[in-house]
């Protein structure tokens, strides 16, 4: 582009539209992947980078919680990308099982249809076409985002390669016997009609009460009174248990009991399980209706009396209570238990009922038979890798919460009672009750050669499909070009919230097909949260929309914003002032590259320096160091622009990219934009020399240039439009060279000395505007160095100092030296700082003005000094107000004696 002029207002719109069409459509985003580059990997000659993304909802769309994981990976990629790495990061998105069958039937309800109404074959056509229609939504969100990832290697769950993937491991762990079928206790929904897992059950605490009911202890006079939040379970009990040391209750356990409304008796068993401070320190036992006591059931082998059904109604085991709903089967119970005097009293009692995270309904916990995955064998390479460092969690302090799960960890049940989702390959023959788990739908029954069979109904959960998302998306169970190039991932970015349901699967699949850890490193980010450190739920109607955000700002200011709000592992809060922040800090960097720009429309670079594309791989500084030339501002931006591109490399070798961005941040805005372009300003308008002119030209624009590139990563959009205006090579910002920051150009003797020359600028600065000496006028300064740095820095800073400090005329003076009178002064690092008055202000006038300061003041400390020495208001007054006069006293007489110094001096 030869254009040299931006437009004067930077548009994030079309500049983030015209650049993510260009980088996909060039095909920057591509993963190589072929056998040269597989085989370099094999002999450890090519390091590549790989990322696949956390896949969304297919149908969903984007939240703010994506917007922060997809920032953060493509920070990673586009930065080991400018490293010269080849990088995969591959895009998909994830079926959803529920969340997706759930929109769908909503949507049928809404024509009078259900899914059986369907059946089974055109209601998933129905989800297929629903898929259709809303599942480019969230990827298209994404590329808004600016994510660069491997779009034409975007994966589904359900796609044909996923589904293979799925069969073949469902399979191989049925033949290796790690995939049983058998009953379990489960959440089930009797809305959705299916099973919900652990995480997709939502406890929020509600008002309830507590049922006191006495159980009679057989041929006795005895009885043991029990507290129960669902009297209604009281018809399946087949226990009650006391703890083993509970001195109320010892002498009865082993005893019958009676079961009130029934002609059953139970046992009172013992178990460590129960809570003798809970209640009365005795509980019912429901292994049908209860996990805790379904666990106990299975201890003491208990039966399991199933007494509500599917739809959460009461079934024939609950005897004249079939038939009626659980809510109306408690109140009649609980009615019986009252009128046939076994309840004891009812007291309020606030519970954590489970809801279904869908559509709120209370969960019911039921026994059923299900699918379940054996997870002891499993589990145990998993903790092995992660013990031994295979997979490192960032922070840290993630490994002992995945260890922690990883050794208590349960059978997982995978099967739901879903249509849409992988079909469990498991075929019953009707004849002869055999089980045929096989890949492919088979013919006839392979025992007794019967070709009546049923298919299990039931799918998958999600996340059995998403736990093999690492391999099954690059190929597998083939052994491909892609997982050679690019298996292990280097890194898994993801939300604490989902270590255990997806980062864990992940890690164990991955060690029992694989033969390696899925990723490197696993690099856990916190929630985003509303301004008030809220969650963000639809309920609170706090939620943010990130395309209405990037529509209004651009993606570059949000993702700025997400970024530096950020630490590893912790929750940060939007704030929209802190988007606005970014949005001006966006706008400086258009109005600083402008203001360069116009100064090197005349600029011609040799091309000795920066490379683009033939550069990759090697990292070159794009000034060749002919520090001769320059001048001490260029040698301090050269030196600072280094240092900084290198402390931002090492926060990012950490995944500490919140202090990244803010070391980029800081650069820009306070050393390149406040500092450098103003005491560049004289040689680049050629006020100097013209020799000195074209030193000033390359220095600007190529620091200008390299900042882009370290900045892009972080805003890619804008530094690309701002990269192409500037003298470059190559195509693209995203494929220049990643600035390392070169050790040559560090140089500490110009950091230091225009370190003491920003100081005293500003000190001048701060006494100007204490005097209020207008901008516009002059002022002379005597400056009394008392080190030889400080001299130096002053001798060769003289022409930065008059133009910065609007200076007429610098005195210089080493150590020792007289001090000038009728001046303010302020003494700085290894400096004293005179302003001359003389000429600039009235003195007569200021001393008047003073001097009438102090009247206010001596009035002011009298009036403080009456109060606090009167008793009446010490004795009354509390001790914080006595303190805060006091306070404000110290501060009066301080002020007042400044003032009289300064009278003093001028006199
Ligand atoms: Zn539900
Ligand atoms: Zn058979």
């Amino acid at each position: 582009m030869d254009e040299r002029n931006l437009p004067t207002v930077y548009d994030p719109q079309k500049v983030e539209e015209k650049w993510y069409q260009i980088w996909e459509k060039e095909g920057y985003f591509k993963a190589r992947v072929d056998q040269e580059l597989s085989q370099k990997r094999a002999k450890g000659e090519a390091k590549t980078f790989s990322i696949v993304m956390p896949p969304p909802n297919v149908t969903g769309s984007l939240h703010l919680g994506h917007a922060l994981d997809n920032t953060l990976q493509d920070i990673l990629t586009r930065w080991h990308r400018m490293q010269g790495e080849d990088t995969l990061w591959l895009p998909g998105t994830d079926h959803a099982g529920i969340a997706t069958q759930a929109k769908v039937e909503e949507h049928l309800a809404k024509e009078g249809l259900s899914k059986e109404d369907l059946g089974r074959e055109k209601f998933l056509e129905r989800v297929w076409d629903w898929k259709k229609q809303y599942g480019g939504r969230i990827t298209t969100q994404l590329r808004k985002l600016g994510t660069s990832c491997d779009w034409s290697r975007e994966r589904f769950t359900l796609d044909e390669g996923c589904s293979e993937a799925v069969k073949e491991v469902f399979v191989r762990l049925y033949e290796k016997g790690l995939i049983y079928r058998g009953n379990y206790i489960i959440n089930w929904c009797p809305k959705c009609q299916t099973t919900i897992s652990d995480i997709e059950v939502e406890h929020e605490p509600h008002a309830g009460k507590i049922w006191y009911i006495r159980y009679p202890v057989v041929d006795s006079e005895e009885g043991i009174i029990v507290a129960t939040t669902r009297p209604e379970t009281m018809l399946g009990d087949t226990a009650v248990a006391v703890h083993p040391e509970d001195e109320r209750y010892c002498h009865l356990i082993g005893k019958q009991l009676r079961l009130p409304l029934t002609d059953r008796t139970i046992p009172i068993i013992a178990d460590d399980y129960v809570d003798k401070e809970f209640g009365t320190g005795a509980v019912k036992v429901t292994p049908a209706h209860d996990p805790n006591d379904f666990a106990m059931g299975l201890r003491h082998n208990l039966a399991q009396i199933t007494v509500i059904d599917r739809h959460a109604v009461m079934n024939k085991e609950a005897g004249k209570y079939a038939g009626l709903d659980r809510y109306e089967g408690r109140r009649q119970v609980v009615a019986d238990l009252e009128e046939l005097g076994f309840l004891v009293k009812v007291a309020e009692h606030e519970n954590a009922v489970g809801q279904c995270y869908r559509c709120d309904t209370v969960i019911e916990p039921l026994v059923s038979k299900q699918w379940f995955v054996k997870m002891q064998p499993l589990a145990e390479p998993a903790i092995q890798a992660v013990k031994e460092g295979r997979t490192r969690f960032v922070p840290e302090r993630f490994t002992k919460i995945y260890l922690g799960w990883m050794e208590n960890i349960r059978d997982w049940c995978i099967s739901r009672q879903l249509w849409w989702g992988h079909r469990i390959p498991v075929w019953y023959c009707q004849d002869c009750a055999k089980v045929i788990c096989v890949k492919e739908e088979p013919r006839v029954c392979p025992e007794c050669g019967s070709a009546k069979l049923v298919q299990d109904p039931d799918v998958l959960d999600t996340w059995f499909s998403s736990a093999l998302w690492p391999f099954s998306t690059m190929g597998w169970p083939e052994d491909s070009e892609a997982l050679q190039c690019y298996y292990p991932t280097s890194v898994l970015v993801t939300g604490r919230d989902i270590i255990f349901f997806w980062v864990a699967r992940m890690i164990f699949s991955a060690l029992e097909f694989m033969p390696d850890v899925p990723f490197r490193e696993v690099f856990i980010h916190g929630l985003v949260l509303d301004g008030q450190g809220r969650k963000m739920s639809k309920s609170l109607g706090n939620g943010i929309d990130p395309i209405e955000v990037i529509e209004q700002y651009g993606a570059d200011t949000l993702r700025f914003m997400l970024i530096t709000g950020n630490t590893p592992g912790n929750d940060l809060r939007f704030q929209t002032e802190r988007l606005e922040a970014m949005r001006n800090f966006a706008n400086k960097i258009w109005n600083a590259s402008r203001f360069a720009l116009m100064n090197l429309a005349d600029y011609q670079e040799d091309n000795s320096c920066t490379g683009g594309n033939e550069a990759k791989g090697k990292v070159t500084s794009s000034i060749d160091a002919e520090k001769a030339e320059y001048t001490l501002a260029d040698r301090w931006i050269r030196s600072r622009f280094n240092r900084t591109a290198r402390e931002v490399t090492r926060n990012l070798e950490r995944y500490e990219l919140g202090e990244a961005g803010r070391l980029i941040y800081e650069f820009i805005w306070n050393e390149f934009c406040d500092w450098y372009i103003e005491m560049a300003k004289p040689y680049l308008y050629g006020k100097v020399t013209e020799a000195s002119r074209k030193t000033a030209q390359k220095v600007l624009a190529g620091t200008l240039r390299e900042t882009m590139q370290l900045l892009h990563p972080f805003m890619p959009f804008l530094t690309e439009e701002i990269w192409q205006y500037l003298p470059h090579q190559g195509d693209t910002v995203m494929l220049a060279p990643w600035p390392q920051g070169s050790e040559s150009e560090l140089d500490e003797q110009a950091e230091a000395e225009m370190s003491v020359l920003m100081e005293v600028i500003k000190a001048i600065r701060n006494l100007r505007s204490e005097m209020n000496v207008p901008l516009g006028k002059k002022a002379q300064v005597v400056l009394i160095a008392q080190n030889e740095v400080a001299l130096t820095a002053l001798q060769k800073g003289e022409d930065y100092l008059l133009n910065l400090a609007s200076l007429a005329q610098v005195e210089l003076l080493s150590g020792g030296a007289e001090k000038p009178e009728q001046a303010v002064t302020a003494v700085v690092s290894g400096v004293e700082v005179y302003l001359l008055l003389q000429g600039l202000v009235d003195i007569e006038k200021e001393i008047a003005r003073l001097e009438k300061e102090k009247g206010v003041l001596d009035q002011e400390i009298m009036r403080l000094e009456k109060k606090l020495s009167n008793q009446g208001f010490l004795s009354k007054a509390p001790q914080e107000i006595i303190a805060k006069e006091e306070d404000k006293l110290r501060d009066y007489r301080a002020k007042k004696d400044a003032i009289m110094a300064r009278i003093a001096s001028w006199s």
